[in-house]
C-alpha cells in the first residue's frame, strides 16, 4: 500500500500519519515527519484494515493507492520518467521513431537502411540480429556478425541502436554493441533475462507480450527496475486477436491508460501488431494520437526482399510520410 500525503499537510498533519502508521506496526515515523512542504509517498507494505480506515480519515493523506508493482508505478513516482540514448530523449516533447529492418541481413543492407532510416528523419535504429522466429526453418538472423554489422551502421550514420537479446547469458554480449536491449514478445515472462537485463547499464525496451495482460507487462518491467535499472521503456506490439486479417491486435488502449499507471515512457510498434506495410503508416500515427511517446517501425530499403517480415516493412518513403504525420499530430495535441 502507498500513503500519498498531500504536498500542504501541517507538520501536526504529517505527524498523527506517522503515529497512525506506528500504531499499525510500521516504523515510519522519522520519514513522514522530516519531509515538511514535499508529496510523500510512503511505502508501507501491508497495511490492516482499521490502519487502512484511519488513515483515509486523517486530513494529511490525499489517498491510498494499492500496487502490485511498487517501483513502476506512478503512485510513487509521480514524475515521468525520460531516458536518454546518445542525443535522444524517450519520454520528452518529440516522439521518437526508431526504424529499420526485421533483421540484418548484411553489412550493405543495414548501412542503406541506416542511411535510408536518418534521411527519412528517424532518430534511432533498429535490427535483429538474434531472431524469435516461430519455425526453427526460418531465418535466425545473422547473430554476432549481425551485432557488427548493425553496430557499424549506427556508427556511421550517428544513430544509437536497438537489438533483441534473447537469452540471459547473451546479455553482456549484446550490451557490447547495442545502445538499447530490447526484450522481445515471447520473453517478456523470461525472467532470468530480465534478472539480466536488469543488471546492465543499458535502456531495456520491453516489449509486451503477445498474451499478457498489462499488470503482467508491468510486472515484467519490475523484474528489470528492481535489479537497479531505472530506464526501462515499454512498447505495445499487439495482443493475439482472432481477426486473422492483422497479425495481431494493436491495444491502443494500453497507451493513455499506461500513462496513469506508470512513469515509464511508452513506444508502440505498429509493424508487428498489424502485419500489414499498409496498415503502419495509419496506425503509427494514432498511436502518437493516443499519446506514445514513440514507434518502433520495420523498414526496410527493398521490402520485397526482406529475408523476415517482408509483408509489413515499410519503405522508405512511407517512413519519411509517418515521422511527418507523427510530428504534425503530436504538435497539433501540444
Ligand atoms: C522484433 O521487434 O524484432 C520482434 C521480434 O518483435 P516482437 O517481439 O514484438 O514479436
Ligand atoms: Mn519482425
Amino acid at each position: 500500500m502507498v500513503v500519498v500525503v498531500r504536498k500542504d499537510a501541517t507538520p501536526a498533519e504529517r505527524e498523527a500519519i506517522a503515529r497512525t502508521l506506528l500504531a499499525g506496526g510500521h516504523p515510519l515515523l522519522e520519514q513522514a515527519e522530516a519531509s515538511d512542504g514535499a508529496q510523500l509517498h510512503l511505502d508501507t507494505g501491508t497495511l490492516s484494515e482499521e490502519t487502512r480506515r484511519e488513515l483515509s480519515a486523517l486530513p494529511g493523506v490525499e489517498r491510498l493507492v494499492e500496487t502490485p508493482y511498487r517501483l513502476a508505478s506512478r503512485a510513487l513516482h509521480p514524475d515521468k520518467t525520460t531516458i536518454q540514448v546518445g542525443n535522444v530523449i524517450i519520454g520528452g516533447a518529440q516522439p521518437v521513431v526508431i526504424a529499420g529492418p526485421c533483421s540484418v541481413e548484411g553489412e550493405e543492407q543495414i548501412l542503406e537502411a541506416a542511411k535510408a532510416a536518418k534521411a527519412a528523419g528517424a532518430q534511432m535504429l533498429r535490427g535483429g540480429a538474434f531472431k524469435p522466429r516461430t519455425s526453427p526453418y526460418s531465418f535466425q538472423g545473422l547473430g554476432l556478425p549481425g551485432l557488427r554489422a548493425l553496430a557499424k551502421a549506427g556508427r556511421e550514420t550517428g544513430l544509437p541502436v536497438v537489438t533483441e537479446v534473447m537469452e540471459p547469458g547473451m546479455v553482456e554480449t549484446v550490451d557490447e554493441y547495442a545502445d538499447v536491449l530490447q526484450v522481445g514478445s515471447r520473453n517478456m515472462q523470461n525472467f532470468p533475462l530480465l534478472r539480466a537485463a536488469g543488471q546492465a547499464q543499458r535502456p531495456v525496451l520491453l516489449k509486451r507480450g503477445f498474451a499478457a495482460t498489462i499488470e503482467e507487462w508491468l510486472l515484467a518491467a519490475e523484474y528489470i527496475l528492481l535489479e537497479g535499472n531505472t530506464q526501462v521503456i515499454l512498447c505495445e506490439r499487439g495482443v493475439r486477436g482472432f481477426d486473422p486479417n492483422t497479425r495481431n491486435l494493436l491495444d491502443l488502449s494500453c497507451v493513455p491508460l499506461l500513462a496513469q499507471l506508470t512513469h515509464l515512457p511508452v513506444l508502440v510498434d505498429p509493424s508487428h501488431a498489424t502485419g500489414r506495410s499498409d496498415l503502419v503508416v495509419p496506425m503509427g500515427v494514432a498511436a502518437i494520437a493516443a499519446g506514445a511517446d514513440g514507434l518502433l517501425v520495420e523498414m526496410h530499403p527493398h521490402p520485397d526482399a526482406a529475408l523476415s517480415d517482408a509483408e509489413q516493412a515499410i519503405t522508405p518513403t512511407q517512413l519519411a510520410t509517418l515521422i511527418a504525420q507523427a510530428n504534425a499530430v503530436r504538435a497539433a495535441l501540444s
